[in-house]
């Protein structure tokens, strides 16, 4: 399909009856691809992500959010979710009373056609496949959802996640925050299992740390609510070499 992409268009969204916070965001993620999104903190990244995911505290005043061509602005966040759209929060939300095996299982059939409900062979498979790719417990899918997960453990449910519900595009919000390395590598494990020419992800980080272990094809940065810069994965490197300053100061020359 020509138009297999995540496709961000200058973008101007402001908290509901308060500050402009995105300043005309163009961005595009085609399928097959993992990008990265970087920035100083404040620059707009996470408010980026929870605009896509529909998030009601932010409007859009101008520009367009599109999947494989279709607008998801008048879409509400169950139904982008439908659309193909997975977000992984910076910090994600507790669900007492639901187990991870159910929560997914909901999820899943919640995508699906009334009458065409996954197996519970083929959802178990699933779930259990997933596991085993982030090194996890088995008795970790009878646990209820995030809670009293540790910070590391909640990024690892949300791959788990990603990797059971494989959506067509994936934004991971700072899933390098709070990681130590072994919990890193094994969050990149599985993004990287969820390589696919099916699957397309824009991950956001403040640091190049985690672009070691998830390698993106290309790199944006953004800065005040902009775009301001993309290009091959090298330039994550360049910018944790010369800091944020670097880009703030090209910008002002
Ligand atoms: P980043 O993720 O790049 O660090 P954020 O998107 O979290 O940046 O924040 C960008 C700016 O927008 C910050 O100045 C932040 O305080 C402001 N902001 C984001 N969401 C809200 C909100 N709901 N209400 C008020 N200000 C907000
Ligand atoms: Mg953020």
């Amino acid at each position: 399909m020509a138009d297999s992409r995540l496709e961000i268009k200058n973008l101007h969204a402001r908290v509901v009856d308060g500050e402009t916070i995105l300043r005309g965001v163009d961005l595009i993620v085609p399928k097959g691809e993992v990008h990265a999104l970087m920035g100083p903190n404040g620059s707009g990244k996470s408010t980026l992500a929870k605009i896509i995911a529909g998030d009601p505290s932010y409007e859009i005043t101008e520009g367009e959010i599109l999947v494989d061509g279709e607008s998801v602005l008048e879409m509400e966040a169950d139904e982008r979710a439908r659309a193909g759209l997975y977000l992984a929060f910076q910090y994600p939300v507790e669900v007492p009373g639901v187990s991870i095996a159910n929560f997914l299982r909901l999820a899943l059939n919640a995508r699906r056609d009334e009458d065409d409900e996954i197996g519970v062979m083929e959802f178990y498979n699933k779930l259990q496949n997933a596991v085993k790719e982030l090194n996890w417990d088995d008795s970790i899918i009878e646990r209820n959802l995030h809670e009293g997960f540790s910070g590391g453990e909640k990024k690892r449910s949300e791959i788990l996640q990603l990797l059971v519900l494989e959506p067509k595009y994936a934004i991971l919000d700072e899933t390098d925050s709070g990681l130590d390395v072994d919990a890193l590598k094994i969050v990149s494990q599985g993004v990287n299992a969820a390589r696919s020419p099916n699957f397309g992800a824009l991950v956001i980080t403040h640091y190049q740390r985690l672009l070691n272990y998830i390698v993106p094809d290309v790199v944006h940065i953004m800065v005040k609510g902009k775009v301001v810069k993309t290009g091959p994965k090298e330039l994550a490197m360049e910018l944790d070499e010369k800091g944020y300053d670097w880009i703030t100061s090209q910008l002002a020359a």
